[in-house]
């Protein structure tokens, strides 16, 4: 099929570099490259089936935070730069946490970010790190396939929110259980989070962004509830969702025309830097998850503040030469990111 493309192992196979870098051997894990032997079953597709719970919460919350735009003019100055601080440590709770550290192991982090990383991440509630990094990786691996969690060959609505509201593919869970996870199993951190995550939620995602502006700054409990804490975290939730859809389907292809995921400006603004998504999917294992480092990339920002700190270290890049080899081979004639 035309869209799985050249982003294959023999790809790597044919340009091996000496240190590993191609494809970021030199990791704790490997298992978010593409692979090619995969292919999909024959015959009709398994029935759609709904899971009417998350229909119901997911339908209650976006309704809930749309009530939270009209607790806007009368929340307290403090109460929504505290929802931007609650968004931007979800956000990146996700994107230097479960996505760049743990899915890819692009970079290396001590205990104490480790904890950090893990705390925001909880704030986001968008599964534990063990099932995010998990599908993560499946998604890069059997990408746009029936093995992948939020295949955007289903259209926007099914890569962006409709993949939760329907019981998985079966391939999903056929090929996520084979999946690499041995590095996320070692960690403590991760498993310490998994094991008690439902408290943990409860603790970081609502009550926290809730209680904090009431308890410090007398905010009405209600602006908290629906400013800090629903509306906070329907939109991390919906710049996260965004890369999975719309930077699978609106911008160019620089790195590799054959397959779908694009370079996406507006995505990379919303998501903290996750929007250079041809990029991405070309070099899972750069820590920048784009060519540009810092540009539109809080998250990098963030990364390299970290490692000078001496927090954060080992982080990958990919060689100019390797990118401008790759741009020149299956790129599509455009230079410009977005
Ligand atoms: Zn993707
Ligand atoms: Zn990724």
């Amino acid at each position: 099929m035309m869209y799985r493309g050249s982003q294959t192992v023999s790809t790597y196979v044919e340009t091996p570099k000496a240190n590993g870098e191609d494809i970021g051997q030199d990791r704790e894990m490997t298992d978010d490259i593409f692979d090619t032997t995969y292919t999909e079953k024959e015959g009709p597709k398994p029935p759609r089936k709904i899971v009417w719970r998350n229909v119901i919460l997911m339908s209650m919350l976006h309704i809930g935070a749309l009530y939270g735009f009209f607790f806007i003019p009368a929340a307290k100055p403090a109460t929504l730069l505290w929802a931007v601080v609650c968004f931007m440590l979800s956000a990146l709770g996700v994107t230097a946490g479960a996505h760049r550290l743990w899915s890819h192991r692009s970079f290396k982090a001590k205990l104490p970010l480790r904890i950090f990383l893990a705390v925001s991440n909880t704030m986001a509630f968008q599964n534990d790190i063990f099932e995010w990094a998990r599908d993560h990786r499946a998604h890069h691996k059997y990408s746009e396939t029936d093995a992948d969690p939020h295949n955007a060959m289903r259209g926007f609505f099914f890569s962006h929110i409709g993949w939760l509201l329907l019981r998985k593919h079966p391939d999903v869970i056929e090929k996520g259980k084979k999946l690499d996870l041995s590095d996320l199993y070692a960690d403590k951190v991760v498993m310490f989070q998994r094991r008690h995550y439902k408290k943990l939620i409860l603790v970081m995602c609502f009550i926290v962004p809730t209680v904090v502006p009431w308890y410090f700054w007398g905010e009405s409990l209600y602006t908290a509830f629906y400013v800090p804490c629903l509306l906070r975290y329907a939109l991390v939730l919906n710049a996260t969702w965004l890369v999975n859809s719309a930077a699978h389907m609106y911008g160019n292809r620089p790195y590799d025309k054959n397959i779908n995921p694009r370079e996406n400006r507006f995505v990379a603004l919303g998501a903290i830097g996750e929007g250079f998504h041809n990029y991405h999917h070309t070099f899972p294992y750069d820590y920048t998850a784009s060519e540009f480092g810092i540009r539109y990339n809080l998250t990098t920002c963030f990364i390299n503040l970290m490692c000078y700190f001496g927090l954060a270290s080992d982080c990958k890049r990919v060689s100019k030469e390797t990118i401008m080899a790759r741009q020149l081979r299956t790129g599509d004639g455009s230079q410009r990111s977005g």
